[in-house]
């Protein structure tokens, strides 16, 4: 195998999307020529740099996305409480609005003589 076709297998070979007899071939070239075990070892270290990143940066956002669905759920109850609260308030206000006007028109019928 000539070094240009190990370097353009080792990417193919790290997916581990090699087919076995190319695998042998390329670890055959590897542990015999120390330029493309060199360039093979980078490419390693590159992939798991890469992949670290890739992690980090894969869960940056998620992370943040949890805390803006947090904040979002938080503001949504609150939001639910206050329309609970309101709503409860109005119907009292509405009971009490009710019942002035009915004490209101008793008191009124009490006192006032029938007119005929
Ligand atoms: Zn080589």
């Amino acid at each position: 195998m000539r070094c240009e076709e190990a370097a353009s297998l080792m990417p193919a070979y790290l997916e581990g999307e090699l087919p076995e007899a190319k695998r042998l071939e390329l670890e055959k070239h590897l542990s015999s020529c120390p330029t493309c075990k060199r360039k093979f070892e980078e490419l390693v270290r590159n992939r798991e740099l890469l992949n670290r990143e890739r992690d980090n940066i894969l869960k940056a956002p998620r992370t943040l996305a949890e805390g803006v669905l947090e904040r979002i759920r938080r503001e949504k109850e609150t939001l639910r409480k206050r329309a609970r609260m309101l709503r409860s308030g109005l119907l009292g206000f509405v009971f009490a609005l009710g019942a002035a006007f009915l004490t209101t028109l008793f008191k009124r019928k009490k006192h006032q003589p029938e007119r005929r």
